[in-house]
């Protein structure tokens, strides 16, 4: 069973000669419930590190309140102790609904249309990482290792510094890096980029991303960048380096439990032998949902004689539903769906099955394999973990094809979908077609190529790289 207990003070005090814990810091942290962290995917890599060598998981309970939030909760698994803190109203308001999900995540997506820069939420920002940092700064031990996740916490390893904190530190993120003239039009730019220089490692999924950083490095504050990824700027010497994050891909291609397989027959057998188009993504402006229905109405239109035949199901958990754009992005959904739909259906078909509500890993599964063709077409998107599952998750001697597009950081690495400009609906239109008719031995060695990737560059090696690169990084320091 899990020990909670509320915090109390420890001092720095006796930690020299410590072993080496690693500490994550992540804005959410998985919740623990009878004594097992109960998440999929990231939690899971991170969770296994954190056993094997005992450690720390730091940050936001996803709770608010309304006065002043109380002292961090711990709560005790094995060897790792997990610490949640609750957020007042004002620091959700504008640490999370504002700087970091209408500054940071619309900038770092090349929204600057949605992009808000308003003052508070960048001091907001601040005094939110201030407070992570002064929470966990004397729960740290002198030879922790501290990996931070994600845009939420850009500023905590400076945070830390200020404090007094030598450990090694690194940084991931999990978003796209924004273009230097694209993170230019932020007025913080420079103050969010002398923070990064804080840590000793920040980590990026692709080299796209990383060139976009060290670019602004070299171009906008005359930085030094060497070939190995050494960074020299602010009177700060760093590395950066590209870890594209993976999936445990065993756990698409497992059996399925036999009630579940009962459960995608009878679903099957309600839609007759139509072929299916899936797209999972959150309800997000940056998975480009609404231009992906514009292709597939394209499609309807351009190759009559899919009418009646195929059907996209369109599945999307709603995010973020407190920020107005997001409500804005739910409305036009339904709106262009219900159009899409009126347009076309028959008495017995509906093309776009818009579904607005999350499932658990094993029906994703079931959907995937039962898809014809995966649809990942965001307009931008850091990963993407749904087009990496889709591939795995097919059935082998049967593979159905992904249609990817080539702004989502999973193209860099699975060249062999058919890749395509998520803004060009008749490209993407063709390409649904093309997923609709392709051959078996094509699909078996595109397949084939991708899954050999998807094994390589899976999630146990994407962490253990990143915290190899670390602790190099930190001898470095
Ligand atoms: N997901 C899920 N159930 C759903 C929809 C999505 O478990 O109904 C999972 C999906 O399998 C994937 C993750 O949510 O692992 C989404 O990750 P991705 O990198 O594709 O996008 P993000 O939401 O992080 O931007």
């Amino acid at each position: 069973m899990p020990k909670t207990k509320s915090a109390e003070k420890k001092g720095k005090g006796s930690t020299k000669g410590a072993p080496s814990r690693l500490v994550v810091v992540s804005n959410r942290v998985p919740d623990v419930k009878d004594g097992r962290v109960q998440a999929g995917g990231l939690a899971v890599a991170l969770e296994d590190a954190l056993q094997n060598e005992g450690g720390l998981w730091f940050g936001w309970s996803g709770k608010t309140s309304t006065g002043r939030p109380a002292e961090p909760k711990e709560t005790d698994v094995g060897p790792v102790t997990y610490v949640t803190m609750d957020l007042s109203r004002k620091d959700y308001n504008e640490y999370y609904n504002g700087f970091a999900n209408r500054t940071l995540w619309p900038l770092f997506h090349y929204r600057l249309d949605l992009t808000s820069f308003r003052r508070t939420f960048f001091s907001r920002y601040q005094a939110v990482n201030e407070l992570f940092a002064e929470k966990l700064s004397w729960r740290l031990k002198e030879n922790d290792r501290i990996w931070v996740h994600d845009y939420h916490l850009l500023p905590l390893g400076e945070c830390l510094r200020r404090r007094g904190c030598k450990q090694t530190m690194g940084i991931f993120l999990h978003t796209p890096f924004p273009a230097m003239e694209v993170m230019t039009y932020m007025p913080a730019h420079r103050a969010v980029m002398k923070a990064l220089a804080a840590y000793d490692l920040i980590g990026f999924q692709t080299d796209n991303d990383m060139r976009a950083f060290t670019d602004y490095i070299e171009y906008e504050v005359g930085g030094k960048v060497s070939k190995s990824g050494k960074v020299e700027v602010f009177d700060r010497t760093f590395q950066v380096g590209v870890f594209p994050i993976g999936i445990n891909p065993a756990v698409f291609e497992r059996p399925i439990a036999p009630k579940e397989l009962a459960w995608a027959r009878k679903l099957r057998q309600q839609h007759g032998d139509k072929a299916w188009m899936i797209g999972v993504d959150r309800l997000d402006y940056s998975k480009g949902i609404p231009e992906r229905f514009h292709a597939f109405e394209r499609m309807l239109e351009r190759y009559p004689g899919y009418r009646s035949q195929v059907s996209l199901f369109q599945i999307t958990p709603p995010s973020r539903g407190e920020v107005a754009e997001y409500k804005e992005i739910r409305h036009e959904l339904e709106t262009s769906a219900g159009h899409i739909n009126g347009r076309f259906a028959d008495i017995d078909w509906v093309p776009i099955n818009y579904i607005n509500k999350s499932y658990t890993r094993d029906r994703l599964t079931l959907f995937f394999r039962s898809s014809r063709v995966g649809l990942v077409t965001p307009l931008r998107d850091g990963m993407n973990l749904v087009a990496k599952e889709f591939v795995a998750a097919q059935n082998a001697s049967d593979p159905g094809v992904l249609v990817l597009s080539r702004f989502a950081g999973a193209a860099r690495e699975l060249k062999s979908a058919l890749i395509v400009n998520p803004y060009d609906t008749d490209e993407v239109a063709e390409a649904m077609a093309r997923g609709l008719e392709m051959p078996l031995d094509e699909r078996l060695n595109r397949r084939e190529a991708m899954m050999k990737v998807i094994h390589e560059n899976d999630l146990d090696n994407w962490r253990d790289k990143y915290l190899a690169a670390l602790a190099d990084a930190g001898r470095k320091a």
